[in-house]
């Protein structure tokens, strides 16, 4: 049983240059839970109940602890989210409507994920929000799906927060024979980890995230993510906050759907037409999606004098 949608793949006119560009999206916000997270969890969790697993743990207050969530009451699993005191009220009720126990413990993620892992016992699973090779292989499935569709992309442009998305595009990629389709891996300029660790050679931890997108916010990017540099055709790009929310308020507009600056991220390039693209004639860009935000929060979040 796929917990998983199919999603549309469309064509986006407001995005494209008829005749020079055209610019497709995987609308993976159409997912259950509103992002791409449970095609990697809902595959992970699957196994892992499989495995004879009785409970599952997560440390997420985002959207793989909503997609964790929904697939624990999907396959009747019970689930236990710990998360930190800073956790939105709207992400607490997002985890209890899914059924979900949360939990709140410690001033940060790491407190709350320490405090996870004490919970589990022998018969419980905890999933990782990125780092684990049965994610990667749940979120190819999104590129079967283009390939299935019959559309080879000249280019892929994607999020990257803990390198989970990507490490499953590139096994995507590779499984359908696409190991000349270029990846563009972007992030915001205080979550840009995965740029830090492509510089650096390794992965490297960021003293502190400073972004608006939050889902964005690993400190460190699996090891795999900087293997799949090296593995396949991976550029790093960096945007601001403010091109990412702008591209949250611009494909609301344009399609109708709104999205978290992690996501906004991506379809910045897009709408900013950054140099990186201009030598591709199709370009897939992966709507991530993210529940986590609301319009009057993107909005909030654009007017403060120290968005960048
Ligand atoms: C988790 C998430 C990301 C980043 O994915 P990683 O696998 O951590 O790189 C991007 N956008 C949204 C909306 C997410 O939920």
């Amino acid at each position: 049983m796929n917990l998983h949608f199919d999603t549309p793949l469309m064509e986006s006119r407001a995005l494209s240059v008829p005749g020079e560009q055209s610019i497709w999206l995987k609308l993976d916000a159409l997912q259950p839970c509103g992002s791409f997270k449970i095609r990697g969890i809902g595959h992970a969790c699957a196994v892992h109940q499989s495995r004879g697993a009785h409970r599952f743990v997560s440390s997420s207050g985002g959207n793989a602890g909503l997609a964790v969530a929904y697939a624990g009451r999907r396959l009747g699993i019970p689930v236990v989210v710990v998360v930190p005191e800073t956790t939105t009220a709207r992400a607490k009720e997002l985890l209890g409507l899914e059924g979900a126990e949360v939990v709140v413990h410690g001033s940060s993620w790491q407190e709350a994920n320490q405090y996870a892992q004490t919970l589990l016992g022998a018969t419980d699973a905890f999933v990782h929000p990125f780092d684990d090779p049965l994610l990667w292989h749940g979120h190819a499935s999104m590129i079967d799906e283009v390939a299935e569709a019959g559309l080879k992309p000249d280019a892929v442009v994607l999020s990257v927060g803990g390198g989970g998305l990507l490490c499953g595009v590139v096994e995507g990629l590779q499984r359908n024979h696409w190991r000349d389709v270029p990846v563009l891996a972007v992030e915001t300029e205080g979550a840009a980890s995965f740029h830090a660790a492509v510089e650096a050679g390794r992965t490297v931890e960021l003293p502190r995230i400073a972004s608006v997108a939050t889902s964005l916010g690993a400190k460190r990017v699996c090891e795999q993510a900087l293997h799949c540099a090296h593995a396949h055709p991976v550029r790093s790009l960096v945007v601001s906050d403010r091109s990412a929310l702008a591209a949250c308020e611009r494909f609301l507009a344009d399609h109708r759907i709104l999205v978290e600056p992690a996501c906004g991220a991506a379809l910045s390039v897009a709408y900013d037409r950054h140099p990186a693209l201009s030598e591709y004639k199709k370009v897939l860009v992966i709507v991530c999606g993210g529940a986590t935000a609301t319009i009057d929060q993107i909005r909030a979040w654009a007017e403060q004098p120290d968005c960048r």
